[in-house]
């Protein structure tokens, strides 16, 4: 990665961690309690699969996923506080929860085109803004340089309970072995990374750990809304 573009400019927060665990509700916390922008890398990749699956090709059709990216204009931007995603000038909305997203998704974040043009979008956000970014890669990959990395984590069980209590259906066993076993960028925490296993905590308690260890790393008071 330029390591040019980092640091200097703003903060990022890296939080990454499998589907279902808990990772994109203490994002939206943190990034309020600390007036960053919170930044939903996963939803970059469901917004580029629902306009793959909406063209009707294949997800795990990979020479034709690849021609798809170079057909569309993907615009990942912000309105207010919120990170914003659009295909064509199109918000796919609700539909980027969709089982039929869900079941693709992972196929097509595999493609390393699909990642190089996503990563490079992702790293733009930080000429905008301090950020929380949630992901899978982003303490690995996206922003390497960052001394802010958590790996949020829960059991199976736990994580499968949560997705069905949200009346979604999602094959969480599928995308992770996807995600972690792909041969770029998978899921995985990084060395550096502060390990939180959520499956008997509280959104609230996750937030206070992860807020103890950022002014233990550094990260202003000061700097809070
Ligand atoms: O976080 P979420 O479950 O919405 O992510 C959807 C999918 O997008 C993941 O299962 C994964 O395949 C992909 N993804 C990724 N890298 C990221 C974020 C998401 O590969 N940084």
């Amino acid at each position: 990665m330029p390591s040019d573009m980092t640091l200097e400019k703003h903060r990022v927060i890296a939080i990454d961690g499998p589907a279902a665990s808990g990772k994109s509700s203490v994002s939206e916390k943190l990034s309020d309690h600390l007036g960053f922008l919170h930044v939903n890398s996963g939803i970059m990749y469901r917004a580029f699969a629902w306009s793959v699956l909406r063209s009707g090709i294949h997800a795990g059709d990979a020479r034709a996923v690849v021609e798809h990216l170079h057909e569309i204009q993907m615009h990942c931007g912000v309105s207010g506080d919120k990170a914003t995603v659009t295909v064509d000038g199109v918000d796919p909305g609700s539909e980027l929860k969709s089982s039929e997203v869900n079941a693709g998704v992972s196929a097509v974040s595999q493609v390393l085109e699909v990642r190089e043009v996503l990563v490079a979008k992702q790293r733009e956000y930080l000429n905008v803004a301090d950020i929380v970014m949630e992901g899978r890669d982003i303490g690995s990959v996206v922003f390497p340089e960052t001394p802010y990395k958590f790996f949020i984590d829960a059991s199976i069980e736990v994580r499968a309970q949560r997705r069905s209590k949200e009346g979604i259906i999602d094959d969480l066993a599928a995308r992770d072995a996807i995600d972690s076993n792909r041969v770029v960028s998978p899921l995985v925490a990084s060395d550096d990374a502060v390990v939180i296993d959520t499956s008997d905590m509280t959104i609230e308690e996750v937030l206070v750990e992860i807020l103890d260890h950022l002014y233990h790393k550094g990260l202003n008071q000061l700097d809070e809304k």
